[in-house]
């Protein structure tokens, strides 16, 4: 991979093109970034972790049948993967009440809701990644109803595999986000990186936070979370 291979530097990762024209390499960064930007800073080691994290929940998924972009790791911090055009849409689960939800209306963190929740988020920077509906995405020409439907789907079946994969280590997975992008035969497939980046994930019994929150609310510790989802998930 050389600097003229570079097709894109997103926040925690860079993506490279390959030989062929269908397959691009994902290097993982040890950069981290929150609150759209505004905080930033490095996590040693992050970059394996998270690379190496991904690579099991991947190959979970795909013995589960949910069709994704993953093929195999190439080094500790580089994945091959599928080329996807990226379907602009954050799909985000909530089995507990966190974060952005959390703050937003008000109810009190870690409470249970009656159903799962499903969001879809505008994949903006400039606009900070907007809550949007349905119709939204539609009317910007982003997605067919049909693929919304098919997206929905997917990300039902991935939160009943991973929350019983999580929960077999004794982590609640609380809620996470995922993207969804067309390969080269426009078929949607499950993309980008699953980690605790992209997760809450709570310690079943102590219910300590073992994510990205740790970053985001100074709670130290961070890469030892992440090495503990490593160790446990393995
Ligand atoms: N999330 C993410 N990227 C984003 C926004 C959210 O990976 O740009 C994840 C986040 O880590 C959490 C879930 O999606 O697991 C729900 O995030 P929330 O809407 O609560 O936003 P946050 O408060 O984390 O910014």
């Amino acid at each position: 991979m050389t600097k003229e291979d570079l097709l894109y530097e997103g926040k925690a990762k860079k993506i490279y093109r390959t030989e062929d024209e269908n397959l691009v390499y994902i290097h993982y960064k040890d950069d981290a970034s929150a609150f759209n930007g505004v905080k930033r800073a490095q996590i040693s080691n992050k970059g394996i972790l998270n690379n190496e994290i991904t690579r099991v929940i991947f190959e979970k998924l795909s013995q589960a049948g949910v069709e994704n972009h993953f093929i195999r790791v190439i080094d500790e911090r580089t994945q091959l993967c599928q080329k996807v055009d990226i379907i602009p849409l954050e799909f985000i689960v909530r089995n507990l009440i966190a974060g952005s939800m959390a703050k937003r209306l008000q109810i009190k963190e870690g409470t249970k809701p009656k159903n799962t929740i499903f969001e879809i988020c505008l994949k903006n920077d400039d606009l900070g990644d907007p809550l949007i509906n349905d119709h939204h995405a539609v009317a910007m020409g982003i997605c067919t109803y049909d693929e919304l439907d098919l997206m929905y789907k997917e990300t039902a079946k991935i939160n009943r595999v991973l929350s019983d994969m999580f929960l077999k280590d004794n982590i609640i997975l609380v809620d996470f986000k995922i993207e969804f992008g067309k390969n080269n035969i426009g078929v949607i497939i499950l993309a980008d990186e699953i980690s605790p980046d992209t997760c809450r994930l709570w310690d079943k019994d102590t219910l300590e936070k073992l994510d990205k929150d740790r970053f985001r609310r100074d709670l130290g510790n961070i890469e030892e979370a992440y090495i503990e989802i490593l160790e446990r998930i393995k």
